[in-house]
């Protein structure tokens, strides 16, 4: 069976390929037993093996001592979705191109698509800007995500959850995708936008549907 390890390497290469990350920004984790794992600060992802992923706790603020590596720069609001949402095993944070463009005009996707609907409601909300590795930006990001499983955030990328690492990644590609579409469709005008009964049919039509959040 792939370890946890393998795993967060394997999504962080599909990242790379995807064309979603560059050098050494963005990062990604995973929950694994009572704590979690994540991707280390400061190495070119390319460079990235299983041994250099960074295990953190859940409750307190200290990486164990048993990895040389220290983890990403962003681990604080990783931690906080983790804690918050039990139902999330996994957190993908990228600088991708379109979705990064978006969040800084600081708006939310509206329901341009219908597809906006993998993110699980009727818009991707952009959390307000706070400075990276602050517990501001991991509170705005919090409830940027409730009842969703993406957010932009602003003047920074995307941010994008899931049961496990697979779903977190093809959430954040879908976001991407989006990103674009809605772009290039402000070109050449002003989109139409789904209305509220026909984006709840659709994300009625979504088995990945869900309300996550329990307050
Ligand atoms: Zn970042």
């Amino acid at each position: 069976m792939i370890s946890a390890r393998e795993n967060l390497l394997n999504i962080t290469n599909k990242l790379l390929t995807a064309g979603l990350n560059h050098g050494a920004s963005g990062n990604c984790s995973c929950r694994d037993k009572e704590s979690f794992l994540i991707t280390p600060t400061g190495i070119d992802s390319s460079k990235l093996t299983t041994d250099m992923m960074v295990r953190v706790s859940l409750s307190d603020n200290a990486s164990q001592p048993e990895s040389k590596f220290q983890p990403s720069s962003e681990w604080q609001f990783h931690q906080a979705i983790l804690k918050k949402y039990p139902e999330i095993n996994a957190v993908v944070h990228t600088h991708s191109v379109f979705a990064s463009s978006l969040s800084v005009l600081g708006q939310d996707i509206p329901a341009f698509h219908y597809m906006i609907a993998v993110a699980g409601g009727d818009s991707v909300r952009c959390a307000p800007y706070a400075m990276f590795g602050t517990k501001e930006l991991s509170d705005n990001i919090l409830e940027a995500i409730r009842d969703r499983k993406a957010c932009l955030l602003s003047n920074h990328g995307l941010v994008a959850v899931g049961k496990d690492l697979n779903e977190a990644f093809n959430i954040a590609e879908e976001v991407e995708h989006l990103s674009r579409l809605f772009i290039e469709a402000k070109k050449i005008g002003e989109p139409l936008l789904l209305s509220d009964k026909q984006m709840t049919e659709v994300l009625n039509r979504f088995n990945s549907y869900g309300r996550w959040a329990k307050d």
